[in-house]
């Protein structure tokens, strides 16, 4: 039951906030209706959760005495950013300069991540991954830790920290990778199999089985990844597929039965509807076929993708096909932390595909469409009344350019698209997650 003003005092509401806010309700490529603006409005929480969105005039005078009340009159209140796909390991080998993919992983990705053995290592770059989402606005990623398990301890412990969802595991590889690097099937499986134990639903912690991808698996490995999905049926699995050509050239040799490189995962039961393969490049019609049908979810990473050289993703595609899509930083190949930076990217890969990318289109694709495809839409990605309060507070008046541009501005959709053009992490003012404030902008 939604909340009225009158019904407010200390039992209803334990924080509010004013601000301007927008939010999906549906797909803007599908419905006309898709969102929700308040110019001057007030969201009212109790205990993390969203009891009601409405106009700051109908709600002022009711506010009891003793809340919590953040005034952010000046800006843009928005639901948290939701990145589908990243690699926390690879926070500080950000910007390797002059590969592609797979030269890339040999000689920046692998040496870095041998370096996660050490549990006070990971446990630093863990801290520090966390506190750039909260500074670029996200509240939920779906995140890579490295081969060792306490990789993930690590990175799980950081978000519980901030009280951040996340969805991790550990990366199984058991081939074609250095020898410090390398599981086996079955120490892959006991080790997973350890940290989903420990991990998977405590608190706002997901497990994700989490394979590299197919050239670093064994059939055996492959196998064991399916074996664990079918023993815990609320795991997700991420991986990557079809991002380069020569990775693509290269799977056709390593399995040469398969029709395609998706096929590979395909046959080995690992698609299927709680599934994020990022990339997706270079599939074809019948992979798209495949990837609807079992509701798998493609990960664009539009600056990762140009940073390697790696190809277009067409998302227009995608969206005919009916597939669903989240928008992802893939840091370290990735040149941002900041999802605004990333949409600005998606944006040009799409002028260059050859269709535009519009304003209200990207940011559903970093909110409610990307929780949607998480499954986690039930929880996260707008105000709904009920849902975890997880948001970010833009300023769009962060810069003299943007408040040039701005007060030119005609319309919320005109405004939305220079944010995320001119936009960075100097936009964002603040970060609540489960309603409480985990960043402010100069503290
Ligand atoms: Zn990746």
């Amino acid at each position: 039951m939604a909340l009225i003003p009158s019904q407010l005092d200390n039992t209803t509401c334990d924080v509010a906030i004013r601000a301007a806010f927008l939010h999906f309700v549906e797909d803007p490529g599908q419905s006309e209706h898709n969102h929700e603006y308040i110019e001057d409005g007030i969201m009212i929480l109790k205990q993390g959760r969203i009891q009601a969105l409405g106009n700051a005039g109908d709600w002022l005078d009711y506010l009891p005495d003793g809340l919590a009340l953040y005034d952010y009159s000046a800006h843009l209140v928005m639901p948290g950013f939701i990145d589908a796909h990243t690699h926390y390991p690879q926070s500080e080998m950000i910007a390797s300069y002059g590969a592609q993919l797979l030269d890339w992983l040999r000689d920046y990705t692998f040496p870095t991540e041998i370096r996660f053995a050490d549990r006070a290592y990971a446990d630093d770059i863990a801290d520090f991954f966390c506190r750039e989402m909260l500074r670029n606005g996200t509240t939920t990623s779906a995140v890579f830790a490295t081969v060792h398990p306490q990789s993930v301890d690590a990175i799980f412990e950081a978000a519980e920290k901030y009280d951040l969802c996340l969805i991790a595991g550990k990366v199984m590889m058991d081939r074609n990778a250095p020898e410090e690097l390398r599981d086996t099937a079955e120490s892959s499986y006991r080790q997973a199999t350890e940290l989903i134990n420990r991990w998977h639903g405590k608190g706002r912690a997901h497990y994700a089985v989490t394979p590299r991808f197919a050239p670093c698996s064994s059939d055996a490995q492959l196998q064991v990844c399916a074996q664990l999905l079918k023993e815990h049926a609320s795991l997700y699995i991420q991986s990557h597929v079809a991002e380069n050509r020569d990775e693509v050239a290269w799977v056709s040799e390593l399995f040469p039965g398969h029709r395609s490189y998706l096929d590979v995962y395909d046959s080995f039961g690992l698609l299927t509807e709680r599934s994020i393969y990022a990339h997706c490049i270079h599939l074809d019609e019948e992979d798209r076929k495949r990837m609807l049908q079992t509701g798998a979810t493609i990960a664009f990473c539009p600056t990762s993708n140009m940073f390697l050289g790696s190809g277009l993703f067409s998302l227009e595609m995608a969206h005919n096909h009916g597939i669903a899509v989240a928008i992802a930083t893939d840091v370290g190949a990735g040149t941002s932390f900041n999802i605004l930076r990333t949409l600005n990217e998606a944006y040009k890969v799409c002028q260059l595909a050859g269709h535009s990318l519009t304003a209200f289109k990207a940011f559903y694709l970093a909110t409610l469409g990307a929780a949607k495809a998480l499954h986690l839409g039930d929880r996260l990605g707008n105000f709904a009344i009920g849902k975890e309060a997880d948001f970010v507070v833009l300023d769009l008046n962060a810069t003299e350019l943007m408040q040039r541009r701005m007060a030119r501005a005609e319309s919320l959709e005109e405004r939305l698209f220079a944010l995320m053009m001119l936009g960075d992490d100097r936009c964002v003012q603040a970060t609540h997650v489960m309603g409480r404030r985990q960043y402010l902008r100069g503290q």
